[in-house]
C-alpha cells in the first residue's frame, strides 16, 4: 500500500551506514562493541600477564572471540563435531580450547634462522602442524594459551611478530616473492612493505577498522599477489615521463558480493606509496560501513561512491594534495606463481616448490631450513598460492637442491593437478567450516594424477569448506564450495556446490554457479576428471578452461 501524501512528504530518519565521518559513531554490532570498550590490540597485555598464567577457562568472552584476533590467535574447531551442526552450535560447544596461531610474513620474507624458529614453534608447541596460507602467512594449530609469551618472544627475537595476523585491521602485506630478483620485474616492492609495516602496524589509530583490510604490493608483471581481490594493491606500472612506480587499485575482495578491484588512475612512486596506502586505510576506517558485517569492507564503499569521487575525498581530506595521473598497467594472462626453475637476475636461481594444498609440518620447515643452508642461501619465500620458494641457488646446485626438496615432499616439477589446486583450513581446525578439505584437496591431486596424468594446461581447483572464500572459490576454474548435499541414496553428505569458470588476470571474472552442479566429496574426482576430459577433447587452439 502506498503512503498517504502527508506521510510522504515526511523525511524518513536515516539510519546511516554505521560511518564515522557522517556521526553513526554507535556501536553497531557486537564486534563494533568490543572494539570500542577496549582497543584490541590490549589484549596482548592480558594475554601475558593473566590468561597465560590462569588458562583458558579463565579468558573474558569479548577478548576470547574479539580482541585475541589482533594478535592472530583463533579458537580452533573441537575435533569431531559433525559440519552439519556448525550453524547451530553456540560458540562454546564448537569451539576447543586450543589456538590457531597465524604468523605474519609480510612480502612472504623469510631468512633461515626465522624459518627454523616457526619449525621449532610448530613442533615443539603446535603437535608439528603447519600450513602455508594462500596470503603467505604460516598457519600453526594447537597452540595453548600457557605458551603464547614464549612464543611471542621466540618469534619476536628473529624480527617475526603475529600483530594484526587476524581481525579488523590492516592484515599481512602480501608481496611479490622474487621482489628485487626477478629480471622481468617493474619495481621492487620491499622498501613499501617495509615502510607500511613498520609505520602503521600496530597502529591504535588504525587498529580499529570496519572489517579486514588487505594489502599487496608487488612490481612483478606476472601479478603474483592476486592485486585483483585484495582491498588495496600497488600494482607496478612504468610512467613515460616519471619512470618505475605503482598503479593504486582499490575494492577487490570475494565471500559474499565478489568484486574485483578498481583502478584509481594514479601513479605513485615508492616514496609517497606508504602515505596514500594509510590514506586509503584511514578513509575505510572514517566511511567504511560498520553497520553490517556483510557490507564492511571497502569494495562496497568503492562500489556505492565510484572512484572518482573515493579520489577525490582520499586527496581532498587526506592527503591535502592531487596525485599525479597514471598508466594502467598490462594484465597477465593469470596470476605467476613461481613454482619451478627460474633464473634470477645475478645469474643464480629461484626453486618455486609446491606441497599439496599448502600443508607442511614443522617438520618439513626445518628440513626446507636445513636444504636452504645446504646450498648456502639465506633467502626462503612463501606465496599467495600455498607455495615455497628458495632463492639464490647456484646453477650447479639446481638439480641436488630440486632432489632434496623433493624428497621433503615439495616438488619443484608437479603435475599440473599438484600445482593448481590449493585447500582452505577446513573442518579440522576451523569453527565456520561445513565440510573437510585438506585431506580431500589432496586426494583429489593423487587421483587425478592417476586417472588424467597427461594434461598439459593450468586448471585451477580452489576447495573451500564453507560459503566463505578463503582458498577463494570464484576466482578458480573449478571452485568448490564446501556444503552438505544429498547423495543417491538421499542421506545427507559432505560435497559441494561448483562454481565453473573464474580467472583472474587478463580475463578475470567470477566463475559461474551452477544450480544443477553439486557433487559429493565421494564423486569429486569423477566429476572433475569428466569435466577435464569433456575440456581436452573439445577445446579449440589455445582455449583455456575458463573461457
Ligand atoms: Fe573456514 Fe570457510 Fe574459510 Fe574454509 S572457507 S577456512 S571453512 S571460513
Amino acid at each position: 500500500m502506498a503512503d498517504s501524501p502527508a506521510i510522504a512528504r515526511r523525511p524518513r530518519p536515516s539510519r546511516g551506514e554505521g560511518q564515522w565521518a557522517l556521526g553513526y559513531r554507535e556501536p553497531l554490532t557486537a564486534n563494533e562493541q568490543i572494539k570500542k570498550d577496549d582497543n584490541p590490540l590490549n589484549v596482548r597485555a592480558r594475554i601475558e600477564n593473566v590468561y597465560a598464567h590462569r588458562g583458558f577457562d579463565y579468558i573474558d568472552k569479548a577478548d576470547l572471540r574479539g580482541r585475541f584476533r589482533w594478535w592472530g590467535l583463533y579458537t580452533q574447531r573441537k575435533p569431531g563435531i559433525d559440519g552439519g551442526k556448525t550453524a547451530t552450535l553456540e560458540p562454546e560447544e564448537l569451539e576447543d580450547s586450543y589456538f590457531m596461531l597465524r604468523v605474519r610474513i609480510d612480502g612472504g620474507q623469510l631468512n633461515v634462522e626465522q624459518l627454523r624458529t616457526i619449525a621449532g614453534i610448530s613442533t615443539e608447541f603446535g603437535r608439528d602442524t603447519a600450513d602455508l596460507t594462500d596470503r603467505q602467512n604460516v598457519q600453526l594449530h594447537w597452540i595453548r594459551v600457557e605458551d603464547m609469551p614464549e612464543i611471542w618472544r621466540r618469534l619476536e627475537a628473529v624480527g617475526l611478530h603475529t600483530q594484526e595476523a587476524c581481525g579488523d585491521c590492516p592484515r599481512i602485506i602480501l608481496g611479490s616473492p622474487v621482489a628485487g630478483i626477478a629480471a622481468s620485474e617493474i619495481i621492487d616492492g620491499t622498501e613499501v612493505i617495509r615502510e607500511i609495516e613498520s609505520r602503521y602496524i600496530g597502529d591504535p589509530e588504525l587498529s580499529n577498522l570496519p572489517r579486514k583490510f588487505k594489502t599487496a604490493v608487488s612490481g612483478n608483471p606476472d601479478h603474483d599477489t592476486v592485486p585483483q581481490i585484495n582491498d588495496i594493491a600497488f600494482v607496478g606500472v612504468e610512467h613515460p615521463e616519471h619512470g618505475p612506480g605503482w598503479d593504486l587499485w582499490v575494492g577487490g575482495g570475494l565471500s559474499t558480493n565478489p568484486m574485483l578491484a578498481q583502478r584509481l588512475g594514479v601513479w605513485l612512486s615508492s616514496e609517497e606509496a606508504p602515505e596514500v596506502w594509510a590514506g586509503v586505510a584511514r578513509v575505510f576506517r572514517d566511511y567504511g560501513y560498520r553497520r553490517l558485517r556483510t557490507r564492511a569492507r571497502i569494495k562496497f564503499l568503492i562500489a556505492d561512491w565510484g572512484v572518482e569521487k573515493f579520489r577525490q575525498v582520499l586527496e581532498d581530506e587526506y592527503l591535502g594534495r592531487r596525485l599525479t595521473d597514471g598508466p594502467a598497467p598490462a594484465l597477465p594472462e593469470t596470476p605467476g606463481d613461481h613454482v619451478g626453475v627460474h633464473p634470477q637476475k645475478d645469474g643464480k636461481f629461484y626453486l618455486g616448490v609446491a606441497p599439496a594444498v599448502g600443508r607442511v609440518s614443522g617438520a618439513v620447515l626445518g628440513q626446507v631450513a636445513d636444504i636452504a643452508e645446504r646450498y648456502g642461501t639465506d633467502r626462503i619465500r612463501t606465496t599467495a598460492h600455498q607455495k615455497l620458494v628458495v632463492l639464490d641457488i647456484d646453477e650447479t646446485d639446481i638439480e641436488p637442491a630440486v632432489a632434496d626438496l623433493a624428497a621433503v615432499g615439495l616438488e619443484a616439477r608437479p603435475s599440473a593437478w599438484r600445482r593448481n589446486t590449493m585447500a582452505c583450513t577446513g573442518i579440522e581446525f576451523c569453527k565456520l567450516a561445513i565440510i573437510e578439505t585438506k585431506q580431500r584437496g589432496a586426494d583429489l591431486i593423487t587421483e587425478m594424477e592417476k586417472r588424467v596424468p597427461e594434461l598439459d594446461t593450468p586448471i585451477t581447483v580452489n576447495v573451500n569448506g564453507c560459503p566463505n572464500s578463503c582458498a577463494r572459490i570464484q576466482v578458480a576454474d573449478i571452485g568448490l564450495k564446501g556444503m552438505l548435499v544429498m547423495d543417491a541414496s538421499g542421506e545427507q553428505v559432505e560435497g559441494f556446490q561448483v562454481h565453473l569458470g573464474g580467472a583472474l588476470g587478463l580475463e578475470a571474472g567470477f566463475g559461474r554457479k551452477l544450480r544443477a552442479h553439486k557433487v559429493t566429496g565421494e564423486d569429486l574426482p569423477d566429476y572433475v576428471e569428466k569435466l577435464t576430459r569433456g575440456y581436452l577433447t573439445d577445446r579449440t587452439e589455445g582455449e583455456s578452461f575458463a573461457r
